[in-house]
């Protein structure tokens, strides 16, 4: 084979002027087909990019007072800074306990850092955001956080296999809403108080309870201000079958898992 005049002067150059001198002589050969597929490379590339990037401005809530600064998630974590230096973090998603996208422009971070007041209590970190938070945020979470997650953000993709009006009781009175049951997750979807919706996966629920066909309770790893963790009880407008009921409770209840409780 005939050895190209670009490929013979690319050997006494720089690894880099050589894959550029390597690019041009294919280039040669094959004209403008490899730019197509060069620049449809580097468009997937960058969309990827952007969806696992995101920036917003946030203000850090701490009692009378509060600081502002950029929050940023990416694959590797999530970051806050702020030119109040002693409130400026970076998390690896190991150092987080759990993340509660608490409302749409409210996100919750509970690390191990010890509570300056609360005697053992871990200290959450609130961030109020200057606008909605994108959407794509809850679901870059879901998929890449393993420790448990609460989100609000409720997305509406694929057919529920159940779905059942219900209501979530507060302490006084309740929300309205429904509770639909997918194949991956459980979702509440408030009504009258979005800041109840909860989409959950099964690893972010901690127990699932009932006292008959029209009441569900389940209880979560989100801590609850005076308790330890937050539970969810619902009042069902139509019965939740037994089909649909074993099928959470499978699924809250992995075998490995119930092995491991049987044998303590
Ligand atoms: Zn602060
Ligand atoms: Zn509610």
């Amino acid at each position: 084979m005939r050895t190209h005049p670009h490929e013979v002067a690319a050997q006494r150059r720089s690894p880099r002027a050589r894959v550029i001198a390597a690019v041009s002589a294919v280039r040669c050969r094959w004209s403008g087909r490899i730019l197509v597929v060069l620049a449809l490379w580097a468009r997937a590339a960058g969309t990827e990019g952007i969806a696992q990037d995101f920036r917003f401005p946030v203000r850090h809530d701490h009692g009378l007072r509060s600081c502002r600064g950029e929050l940023s998630i990416t694959a590797e974590g999530i970051e806050y800074r702020t030119a109040y230096a002693k409130h400026a973090r970076r998390w690896a998603f190991e150092e987080i306990r759990m993340i509660v996208l608490a409302s749409r422009r409210e996100i919750v971070i509970h690390t191990y850092e010890p509570h300056r007041w609360a005697l053992g209590r871990d200290r959450p970190f609130r961030f109020e955001a200057a606008q909605e938070i994108p959407m794509e945020v809850s679901a870059f979470l879901s998929a890449r956080v393993r420790r448990p997650l609460a989100t609000s953000f409720i997305a509406a993709d694929g057919a529920p296999l159940h779905e059942i009006g219900a209501r979530h009781r507060h302490r006084f009175g309740g929300c309205q809403g429904t509770i639909r049951i997918y194949a991956d997750r459980i979702v509440y979807e408030s009504r009258d108080r979005p800041r109840d919706s909860r989409a959950w996966r099964w690893s972010d629920i901690r127990r699932v309870g009932r006292f008959g066909p029209y009441w569900l309770e389940i209880v979560t790893y989100e801590p609850e201000f005076g308790g330890p963790t937050r539970s969810y009880v619902f009042d069902l407008k139509t019965s939740l079958s037994e089909e649909a009921y074993d099928f959470v409770w499978e699924r809250v209840y992995p075998p490995a898992h119930r092995a491991k409780e049987s044998n303590q």
